[in-house]
Parts: structure tokens; C-alpha cells; sequence
């Protein structure tokens, strides 16, 4: 079974050696979907949401929100962040099969990294 839980936070940022809208400072208000896979337990789940709730918000959203990306993550792009986002989640969250990063409604990066379950 997956299990996901979806997250949002605002950044800013600008890209480099881009000529496009990105290119100028400016803020997205991302939302990030967090999926894990597994069999749920005698417990009957395979996670807790609100521990997965936890980890994400301690490594992940309050590291991001509300700041400028450029300074954490190089060229930060959709694809840069979720790189970003699955090195800072996959250790402590070992199931966790993937992420979904949107940068608009209509615009979002799928990430699996090469130690998904
Ligand atoms: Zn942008």
C-alpha cells in the first residue's frame, strides 16, 4: 500500500543562466506530496500520519518555508528541490517511494530516489 500526506510551504527564489520567468526574484507556493510504501502492521497502518507529519515538517518544511531557496539549494528549480527534499526525508523515513513537488497547480516534479523501497 502507498500512504501519502501532502505538505505546503512559500519560498522564494530566482534561477541562474535562465532567461525566463524564473529568472527574476520572485516566490512560488509549493506543495509537496510525501508517499510511502508498505504493509500496514498489526496496528493496522503502515505509518502513523502524524509521524509522518512530524518528520516532514522538522526536516523539511521548516528548512524551506518561508525562506530563499538560493541560499540552501543551488539552482533551485522543481527538480534541484526535490533532490533536496528526498536526501534530507530518506533516512528517516526509510519507506518513503516517493515525492511530488508542485511549483504551480499544473506544474510538479516526480522524484523515486535509487533507495526507494
Ligand atoms: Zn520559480
Amino acid at each position: 500500500m502507498y500512504l501519502t500526506k501532502r505538505f505546503s510551504f512559500e519560498a522564494a527564489h530566482n534561477l541562474m543562466n535562465y532567461k525566463g520567468k524564473c529568472a527574476n526574484l520572485h516566490g512560488h507556493s509549493y506543495v509537496l506530496e510525501v508517499t510511502v510504501l508498505g504493509e500496514p502492521t498489526q496496528n493496522g497502518m503502515i505509518i502513523d500520519f502524524y509521524d509522518v507529519k512530524k518528520i516532514v515538517e522538522e526536516n523539511v518544511i521548516l528548512k524551506l518555508d518561508h525562506k530563499y531557496l538560493n541560499d540552501i539549494i543551488e539552482q533551485s528549480s522543481a527538480e534541484r528541490i526535490s533532490l533536496w527534499i528526498w536526501n534530507a526525508l530518506h533516512n528517516e523515513l526509510p519507506a518513503l517511494y516517493e515525492i511530488k513537488l508542485f511549483e504551480t497547480e499544473d506544474s510538479w516534479v516526480t522524484f523515486r530516489g535509487p533507495n526507494a523501497p
